[in-house]
């Protein structure tokens, strides 16, 4: 089925348009790779999808899961199993990992009309995801992000998409310089989270984290708009080549 669907998405920040007319469809059971240059648009796009409030929609539609997205709040897009991975990467001194992800699973099993989770299922779920990126204990009950290093928030947040189960995962992998470890990290996360019903889409404009995660479709994000869509293959021909034939290409 189709978890996301964009179509003419356009935005911009401080009058500035910088998604210039999106369109894309991810079904379940798919994982596609965002690349693209610096400044085309990449973060822009997770951060409209996230519903932050700086960026204006001045055209195009987002259907998700048949809801229009962009229509609900941020909290409700993630209750409705939107998982951004700069979701929660900020500090939050004197709140527990572990209270923080109870609190957070609690709210969203209440927008769904659903019980909370008994304690001892909770800590069960908590063990074995854990596990998956082998989180240790200190970490997970020391505050959130709190004196992580940058390897540990990544992990950190590998925790939170295995303990929130989304739906759709938006992992935008910044130009932060990730470590061999962390991409393992990512990778490991993403590849054993996918299943039939859900999907991911990760951000990159490292063609290095696609060693690890196989993409069903590679996308390449210019200048707000996608110029070229292709499978795995597309981004070993962008780590050959570049961008620049792809641009010219396309201008
Ligand atoms: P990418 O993630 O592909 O590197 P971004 O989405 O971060 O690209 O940026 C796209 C363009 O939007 C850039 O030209 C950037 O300068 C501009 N931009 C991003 N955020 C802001 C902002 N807060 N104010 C003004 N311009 C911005
Ligand atoms: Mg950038
Ligand atoms: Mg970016």
């Amino acid at each position: 089925g189709q978890i996301i669907k964009i179509e003419g998405l356009k935005a911009e920040i401080e009058g500035k348009e910088i998604l210039k007319g999106i369109d894309l469809t991810v079904n379940a059971g798919e994982i596609h790779a965002i690349m693209g240059p610096n400044g085309s648009g990449k973060s822009t796009l997770s951060s409209v999808l996230a519903g932050r409030e700086e960026y204006e929609v001045t055209a195009g539609t987002v259907d998700y899961l048949g809801k229009d997205l962009l229509d609900l709040d941020p909290e409700e897009r993630a209750w409705e199993g939107l998982f951004m991975a700069f979701q929660y990467p900020v500090e939050i001194p004197g709140v527990s990992n572990i209270n923080f992800l109870k609190t957070a699973l609690a709210e969203k099993a209440k927008y769904q009309g659903k019980e909370t989770m008994a304690a001892k299922d909770f800590l069960k779920l908590v063990k074995e995801k854990s596990a998956l990126v082998e989180l240790n204990d200190k970490l997970k009950n020391r505050s959130v992000n709190e004196g992580f290093s940058g390897g540990e928030k990544k992990r950190n947040e590998i925790f939170q998409m295995a303990m929130l189960e989304p739906k759709l995962s938006i992992l935008d992998e910044t130009d932060s310089g990730l470590d061999i470890d962390a991409l393992r990290i990512v990778a490991n996360g993403v590849n054993t989270l996918k299943k039939d019903d859900n999907a991911t889409v990760v951000i990159t404009h490292y063609q290095r984290l696609l060693d690890y995660i196989v993409p069903d479709f590679v996308h390449v994000l210019y200048d707000g708009r996608i110029i070229k869509t292709g499978d795995k293959n597309l981004a070993l021909e962008l780590e050959e080549k570049g961008y620049d034939w792809l641009i010219k290409e396309h201008a």
